[in-house]
């Protein structure tokens, strides 16, 4: 292949991926998703934050603890122990804040242990990957755990370490969780697919099932959002605009605060707002 040729493939622009996160981002701010997704700035402006690496923390001893055997070759302190060789210190503001947050850890995992063994399910995944190319674009999404009932049915199992609690209306609105049901049933076409939202901090969960109407409405909004989000492109001009409820907490803030020449900005450890 000539160097022509080559230089043109690489310029070939390359199809749109979409996951639960992308989608979330450019649905909460246009803004933060050009920043994230097109100028890929992110790296210069990410700040470690305590959920984050406690969320992380808790799906790595997860995944390693399903991909030895789980409950029927781990035992409790065998999952705790794997958690803490994983434990990572960034993003807590102090030694107290990271102290309560291991022991909670501990606590979670225990209660995890407990509730894991669910008579008639077998676990076939964890952290897996899945993509459907979807024609103009690629869906993808990291499901965290996919057990099989002894009935045939597909369990996907998503875990939320910040929740305490969950109810099965909140699993068929989830975005994330429509996403995971309709990769899995265009995976899976034969097999029953359930939905299920697993809140660590309680051992609560929710269990959905969709409609095959209700994941045809969910993939043509998809689409149309596919098809608005492939418009965003570097040239895209995007104005900040203050939301009081997330503006305080995004890593971009000082961005926009320029872009934006907001005034009056007042800061505290634990509050941001535009006065
Ligand atoms: S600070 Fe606000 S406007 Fe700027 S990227 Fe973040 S969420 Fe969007």
């Amino acid at each position: 292949m000539g160097r022509l040729m080559r230089d043109k493939e690489s310029r070939k622009p390359r199809k749109l991926t979409l996951s639960p996160t992308k989608i979330n981002t450019y649905l909460s701010c246009r803004l933060a998703f050009k920043f994230t997704y097109v100028d890929r700035i992110g790296k210069f402006f990410y700040k470690p934050k305590s959920f984050h690496t406690f969320g992380a923390t808790l799906h790595r001893a997860l995944d390693e603890f399903h991909k030895q055997g789980g409950a029927e070759t781990q035992s409790a302190d065998e999952l705790i122990r794997t958690m803490q060789s994983m434990w990572t210190s960034a993003g807590y503001s102090s030694k107290q804040e990271e102290a309560e947050h291991l022991a909670a850890a501990q606590q979670f995992l225990d209660q995890y242990h407990s509730d894991h063994v669910v008579e008639g399910a077998k676990t076939i995944f964890t952290e897996k990957q899945l993509r459907v190319d979807m024609g103009e674009f690629v869906l993808m999404g990291r499901i965290d755990r996919i057990d099989e009932h002894t009935d045939g049915h597909i369990e996907i199992i998503d875990y939320k370490s910040g929740r305490i609690d969950v109810t099965e209306d909140e699993v068929r609105a989830d975005t994330a969780m429509g996403v995971y049901s309709l990769l899995a049933r265009r995976l899976f076409p034969n097999k029953r697919v359930t939905i299920t939202i697993y809140a660590l901090r309680s051992g609560k969960k929710a269990t959905a099932e969709h409609t095959a109407e209700e994941l045809s409405e969910l993939e043509v909004m998809i689409r149309l959002l596919a098809a608005e989000i492939a418009q965003v492109d570097e040239d895209s001009v995007i104005e900040p605009q203050w939301k009081p409820d997330q503006c305080p907490w995004c890593d971009y803030l000082s961005l926009c605060v320029k872009r934006g020449g907001w005034r009056n900005i007042e800061t505290s450890t634990d509050r941001t707002t535009l006065a």
